[in-house]
């Protein structure tokens, strides 16, 4: 036999990635330009030209064998280091190499963070609406997740319900400011309240409890907001970070883990980190791109194509009557459903030939998530079909 728990993840893929296929099958159906796909956070703008130039250098110059070899099992000492000076540089902090694992991408950064972290009975505090596949992650690394839903009218955290959560077994709890699916960005005073807030529940219960920030959209950010860079504001925190969506490479699988001295001095939660990388089989990200990284840090690819689909698309919305709000990052809007069921609004949005994704398995009923990681073109020609689509539920 094989394990029921590993074949039902398998054979019921997730939300996003069916409403994906669907898609592929509508396209080759119907012509890719009649369907507007809203469904999945693959970047649509191509990585800055420095990906491929060094990538090019990077073949013409160094050593084969170095180049597409194994670095050690925490990735590269040299791109390490040059990921300590640009944050140093960037946020006046003090990382050295050693506080930092390399990693393929944000998701083995968070698998690796809550095996590391996990013990028997451990719960982990996700604050909804949130990335679904932190319940995967967290049940495959034997923590129980403990959803905490957000506040309806601006998507900042609601405290009351926080504390009402809260309990002795509560080991970290996960942010991820630019949001994933609502692009909201957690304001300063909110992160202050929270740290605030963990403080206390540290002294309460005697331990720790981590704050781990997913921060694959840092720099996905417009109108100059300012995303706080979380060790600054509180020593118990873990960045789990990854270069998927600010440079445009997600199949290339490359990101980091930073564990602050300020959150391990005894460096032992680093040992468990490297300890998780090798049960989970993440030692030693991707050679070529970990040597991609020191060229590009604090690079993004064109950005302000995001900002003008956001904008093309809330002030479309608004204008058709349909309940958005304007975020200040990533690449997602959430849309509030014109009927209970957000799931049916979906279906019916797929006869316009709209790709949607409902908010359910975001742990957020009633709202769709819109990807907006798309051709501007695409936009323009799906605008009259969300117009029908507000006109079928009298919005316009
Ligand atoms: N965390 C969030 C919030 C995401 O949106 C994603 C991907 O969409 C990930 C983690 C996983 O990122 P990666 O592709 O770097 O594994």
């Amino acid at each position: 036999m094989f394990s029921r728990e590993m074949y039902a993840l398998g054979a019921q893929p997730s939300v996003i990635r069916e409403i994906f296929e669907y898609g592929r099958q509508r396209k080759a159906a119907i012509g890719k330009d009649n369907v507007f796909d809203f469904s999945l956070g693959n970047p649509s703008v191509p990585a800055p030209p420095v990906v491929n130039e060094t990538i090019k250098r990077l073949c013409d110059t160094m050593e084969p064998t170095v180049l597409h070899g194994y670095t050690s099992a925490v990735g590269d000492q040299g791109v390490r280091q040059a990921i300590a000076d640009y944050l140093n540089r960037t946020h006046g902090t003090a990382f050295s190499a050693a506080e930092f694992y390399m990693t393929a991408g944000a998701a083995a950064s968070l698998s690796i963070t809550f095996k590391a972290l996990s013990e028997p009975g451990d719960k982990l505090v996700l604050l909804a609406p949130f990335f679904p596949e932190y319940n995967v992650f967290a049940r495959a690394a034997g923590m129980e997740p403990v959803v905490v839903k957000c506040r309806e009218d601006d998507l900042q955290i609601d405290f009351d319900a926080l504390d009402a959560a809260f309990d002795r077994n509560v080991k970290a709890i996960v942010v991820n400011s630019p949001n994933n699916p609502s692009g909201v960005v957690l304001s300063e005073e909110t992160v202050t309240r929270l740290c605030a807030f963990l403080q206390e529940k540290q002294a309460q219960f005697g331990h720790p409890v981590f704050l781990i920030s997913d921060e694959p959209y840092r720099e996905l950010v417009y109108g100059g907001v300012r995303v706080p860079f979380l060790t600054k504001y509180y020593d118990n925190t873990i960045v789990c970070y990854s270069f998927s969506k600010s440079l445009s490479l997600p199949g290339d699988r490359i990101g980091y883990i930073l564990v602050p001295r300020s959150a391990d001095p005894t460096g032992e939660l680093y040992k468990a980190v490297c300890g998780a990388g090798r049960a989970l089989g993440y030692v030693c990200a991707p050679s070529l791109f970990q040597f991609l990284v020191p060229a590009c840090l604090g690079k993004t690819s064109d950005i302000s194509i995001y900002q003008r689909n956001r904008d093309l698309l809330v002030q479309a919305f608004t204008e058709d009557g349909f309940s958005v709000a304007k975020p200040d990052g990533a690449f997602y809007l959430f849309l509030r459903s014109p009927e209970t069921d957000a799931a049916a609004f979906c279906e019916r949005a797929k006869q316009y030939e709209l790709l949607l994704v409902p908010s359910d398995s975001f742990g957020f009923p009633g709202y769709v998530r819109i990807c907006y990681c798309v051709a501007p073109e695409m936009i323009e020609r799906a605008l009259p079909a969300f117009r029908k689509l507000a006109q079928s539920y009298g919005l316009c």
